[in-house]
C-alpha cells in the first residue's frame, strides 16, 4: 500500500461567528499521519470583548470535545487571525509552525489579532522561511493573499492533493475564479479537494455547486478582511 494512502484530513468545528446576521463556521483540521497527528489551526476557546463586539461566537472549543490535545504531534497556524490561533495556548509543549512573516505581521501589526492569544505563554513558535516539508507526505507552501504571511498546508493522499487553505480563501467562488498569488499557487497544485476554514464540506475543481454556497456567495462577496 502507499503510504500516502494512509494520511487523513478531518474537519472539526470550534466556533460560529455571526457575520452581517449569517453564521460562518469556524473548522480546525486533524491531519492523522503515520508518524503523527497534525493539528491546522486552532480556532478559538474563549470570549473576548473584541471577538464578542465583532463576531457573537459560540464556542465548541477543541477541549470541550472528543479530542486529544496530548495526541498532537504539531500543530499549523494557516494565519494569525483570532479565529485561527486562539486555541494556541493548548498546545505550549508544541511546535507550532507558521510562516516568518505572519508571526513578524502578528506581533507587529495593532489589531491584527488578539496579541494575547498569539502570543500566549509558552508557545513554541517554528518561523518558516518558504516550503517546507513537515512530514513525508505533508509540506507547508507560502499562500499570499488574505494575509501575506499565510500558508495552506498540502497533503499527498495517493492521488492529487488535499489542501487544507485557511482563509486563503474564505469562499468556494475565489476558487473558481481566483485572484490572489495564494489561490492561484493552491488551484497550480491541482487538488483533488481543498479544505476552507469557514465552510463544512471541501471545495473541489468543477464541482456543482449546492444553490445555497452560490446564494451566500452572492450575499456576501468578501472584501479579504477578517474573519
Ligand atoms: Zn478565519
Amino acid at each position: 500500500m502507499n503510504a500516502s494512502a494512509a494520511i487523513t484530513v478531518t474537519p472539526i468545528l470550534v466556533a460560529e461567528l455571526l457575520v452581517e446576521d449569517e453564521v460562518m463556521p469556524v473548522y480546525v483540521h486533524v491531519i492523522d499521519h503515520p508518524e503523527g497527528r497534525v493539528l491546522v489551526d486552532t480556532g478559538m476557546t474563549e470570549l473576548h470583548p473584541a471577538v464578542v463586539a465583532a463576531f457573537d461566537p459560540r464556542l465548541y472549543p477543541l477541549t470541550g470535545q472528543d479530542f486529544v490535545v496530548a495526541g498532537i504531534a504539531m500543530v499549523v497556524n494557516t494565519h494569525l487571525h483570532a479565529d485561527h490561533c486562539g486555541g494556541n495556548h493548548l498546545f505550549a509543549s508544541t511546535p507550532i509552525y507558521v510562516q516568518r512573516r505572519e508571526l513578524d505581521d502578528a506581533r507587529s501589526q495593532d489589531g491584527y489579532t488578539i496579541r494575547e492569544w498569539a502570543d500566549a505563554p509558552g508557545l513554541r513558535y517554528v518561523p518558516v522561511d518558504g516550503e517546507l516539508e513537515l512530514l513525508p507526505g505533508v509540506r507547508l507552501v507560502p499562500a499570499p493573499g488574505h494575509t501575506p504571511g499565510s500558508q495552506v498546508v498540502v497533503v499527498e493522499t495517493g492521488g492529487r492533493p488535499v489542501v487544507i487553505c485557511g482563509d486563503a480563501a474564505v469562499w468556494f467562488g475565489e476558487l473558481d475564479e481566483p485572484s490572489t498569488e495564494g489561490q492561484r499557487r493552491i488551484l497550480a497544485l491541482d487538488p483533488e479537494e481543498v479544505w476552507l476554514a469557514h465552510v463544512g464540506e471541501p471545495w473541489r475543481p468543477g464541482a456543482a455547486r449546492a444553490e445555497d454556497q452560490k446564494a451566500a456567495e452572492a450575499r456576501h462577496g468578501h472584501d479579504g478582511s477578517a474573519p
